[in-house]
């Protein structure tokens, strides 16, 4: 991380808010109510109704999840550490053995997420600390983590997240050096130009950086080599680290050419949701005119209007059509033989109603067709599915309005699943990594024949893989 800026530091500690805000009264604090006003404005300014029941609350919500993933900035390191040093005689006195002092001591994958000030979506990071104690003192392990978490917990940038952590550890412990890998997982973004036409945008841009002081200030240190070798079957690839100087503008999907072109569909971004975000940042306790700052309530809006209320009937998206039926025109089911067909991994991305938070993943549709009838095209059904996802959404509601859509072209056999990554499973403190949610629904002959289910739920690859794995 180059060298330790120790009084940039210290300063920054310094003004940090003594107390994070307590648990009794949070709903009542101004910074609460302002983030309240600001997420309706977004809300309206999506074509929705504040009052609608699954949106009543969705304000409060963001409020509360967006001041818990950023009480990092309420927090103070040295607190968390100073309890947890620990005397213990080392190599320096020529006692003890490696893992005492001198020996270098690692916690590997710790699970963090934080949220990317270039677009205010939360992201996912991996992290393995090292250190190399000194001065006969070592550290409590959990508190490795919780200071990792203090920083985590801002708005942040990969390589500043990992500058923060080493600096905050040497600082704290004093030891021999720190040494610090991220890996982050960013939900990509959908190309709205293309993303009707063809969608393989699925899945996560990821990057790695590292960090290290004392011992580990010179990145071709051998104890880098002992660091990396423990951190061996965790996808470590230091070929890719080190080198972000080619491509060093932003990790963050919103500034790929893609996101950053104002798309003709958007417009210009509506000002008043622009300014609302903005001031939900003040109300973070951020400086909206920090240069990283500047264009991301921009960026984060436009992200959000991908999920506008359309009212748009489906005939002008393109996918209507005359009812497929197969059935005769008495209502009885043809003689014909059918086919059970499988469209697999659909992509989609929806944004979560319930807290403003995307999720995304993979829809699996299965339907019955006659032998020898054209399938359905998949691009269609991937318009439907896109249609239904790019609104503020439920996944059960999503599931259902893809079958009920699918089958009333196709009359009546249907079956789809639902696998998606929720970013609010995550970032609301539950932070269960890697899991993900699975819903359900039949339709026809789906909904009374198991061997239909089973035949179409086998056809299902299992390769889906979490995040971070
Ligand atoms: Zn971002
Ligand atoms: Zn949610």
């Amino acid at each position: 991380m180059g060298a330790l800026e120790e009084g940039h530091f210290d300063v920054e500690l310094e003004n940090e808010v003594k107390l994070g805000c307590t648990e009794l009264g949070f709903e009542a604090e101004p910074e609460t109510i302002d983030i309240e006003d600001a997420v309706k404005v977004l809300l309206r300014g999506l074509g929705e109704d504040v009052n609608r029941e699954g949106l009543r609350k969705t304000p409060l919500r963001v409020a509360k999840a967006l001041r818990e993933g950023t009480r990092g900035y309420r927090q103070k390191v040295n607190e968390i550490v100073q309890g947890a040093l620990f005397p213990e005689a080392g190599l320096d006195s020529g006692v003890g053995h490696a893992g005492g002092v001198g020996g270098l001591v690692i916690v590997r994958d710790l699970d963090l997420f934080s949220y990317c000030e270039s677009c205010l979506l939360p992201f996912q990071v991996k992290c393995h600390v090292g250190y190399v104690p000194s001065g006969q003192r070592v550290v409590g392990l959990s508190k490795l983590s919780r200071v990792a978490d203090v920083f985590g917990k801002r708005l942040q940038d990969p390589q500043r997240l990992a500058n923060e952590i080493c600096s905050a550890l040497h600082h704290a412990i004093k030891p021999a050096g720190v040494a610090v890998i991220l890996q982050c997982f960013h939900i990509n973004f959908p190309n709205m130009g293309s993303v009707f036409l063809e969608s393989n945008r699925q899945g996560w841009v990821t990057v790695q950086v590292c960090s290290g002081s004392g011992v580990f200030e010179n990145e071709c240190a051998e104890i880098w080599g002992d660091f990396l070798s423990l951190l061996k079957y965790r996808g470590i690839d230091m070929e890719k680290d080190h080198r972000r100087d080619s491509h060093d503008q932003c990790w963050c999907p919103s500034q790929s050419s893609s996101g950053e072109k104002p798309s003709s569909d958007n417009g210009p971004a509506n000002p008043a949701m622009v300014t609302a975000v903005a001031s939900i940042l003040r109300s973070l306790g951020e400086d909206p005119l920090r240069k990283e700052l500047l264009a991301t309530p921009c960026r984060f809006v436009k992200w959000l209007v991908n999920f506008q209320n359309s009212n748009l009937e489906m005939k002008q998206n393109g996918f209507a059509g005359g009812r497929m039926d197969l059935r005769t025109p008495h209502g009885e089911v043809t003689r014909y033989k059918k086919q059970i067909h499988s469209e697999l991994n659909l992509s989609f991305w929806s944004q979560c109603e319930h807290h403003l938070l995307p999720f995304h993943g993979v829809v699996h549709i299965g339907y019955l067709s006659t032998e020898g009838f054209n399938p359905i095209a998949k691009s269609r059904l991937q318009s439907i599915v896109h249609f239904y996802g790019f609104k503020l959404q439920v996944q059960e509601r999503l599931t259902r309005q893809i079958a009920e859509s699918v089958s009333s072209l196709l009359g009546g056999d249907v079956m789809v699943v639902v696998e998606a990554n929720h970013t609010c499973m995550i970032s609301r403190g539950i932070e269960k990594f890697g899991s993900s949610t699975a819903t359900i629904a039949e339709m026809g002959l789906f909904s009374t024949d198991p061997a239909a289910r089973a035949i179409f739920l086998q056809s299902i690859p299992n390769t889906s893989t979490p995040v971070g794995r």
